[in-house]
């Protein structure tokens, strides 16, 4: 992003607060530093973009809290090398996240025109290295397994069978478990073809909706 960019002290802002909050990875915050989040809000909510708040993105969804965004990317420790999975593309800004840190990432979005509007801003940056797919993400997305990493920005009862299927052997799946109320975000990591969990923070997103959800 360039220097003179209007939004250069807010970003700054949100960067120090996620430090404040415990975020450690340079890895990750230098990708939050480069992505610039207002081109993935809506016009009406532009001024609040770094705001350290989901906001709305239409078709009654949210883009998620960058101190969330931050916290589930960094569980993901991802090195450069990694496919990734993303269920719930929405705006796409945590798909450009992705983007910035691991080789490859598929994002998929039930919601056709949010998929739309994230792969038109995603290209626009040139994030040449983020396929986003319409579908139902609690499937899965066989042509890209298996995945080192998965990353599930909606809320779900239990971990999609599909999911724990197309995670890679001593790969980390994300995801956010619970009821609509409230959920644990849960880091699980896969070793000897079983998922082993470590709670992250309570956490509050929109319901996964799908066939496995
Ligand atoms: N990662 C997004 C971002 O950076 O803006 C925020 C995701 S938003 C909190 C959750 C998204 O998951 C919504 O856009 C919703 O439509 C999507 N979603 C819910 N269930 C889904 C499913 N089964 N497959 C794909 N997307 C799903």
């Amino acid at each position: 992003m360039s220097e003179d960019s209007p939004y250069r002290a807010v970003r700054q802002e949100m960067l120090e607060l996620l430090r404040q909050r415990g975020i450690r990875s340079g890895r990750v915050l230098s990708a939050m530093a480069r992505v610039p989040r207002e081109r993935f809000v809506p016009e009406s909510v532009r001024h609040l973009a770094y705001a350290d708040r989901a906001l709305p993105i239409g078709s009654e969804q949210t883009i998620s809290q960058p101190f969330i965004v931050a916290l589930m990317t960094e569980a993901l420790a991802l090195e450069g090398t990694e496919s990734v999975l993303e269920v719930g593309t929405g705006s796409g800004y945590q798909a450009a996240i992705l983007g910035e840190l691991a080789d490859r990432v598929v994002s998929i979005e039930r919601h056709q025109e949010l998929s739309a509007r994230a792969k038109r801003v995603l290209d626009e940056l040139g994030y040449a290295n983020v396929t986003c797919i319409v579908g139902d993400g609690t499937q899965g997305w066989l042509d890209g397994a298996p995945y080192d990493r998965i990353l599930v920005a909606a809320a779900a009862a239990h971990v999609p069978p599909a999911l724990e299927e197309q995670l890679a052997d001593r790969g980390i799946l994300v995801i956010p478990v619970g009821s609509p109320e409230g959920q644990v975000l849960q880091a699980y990591r896969k070793s000897g073809g079983k998922l082993h969990a470590e709670p992250l923070s309570g956490c509050r997103f929109v319901p996964l909706v799908g066939a496995q959800d």
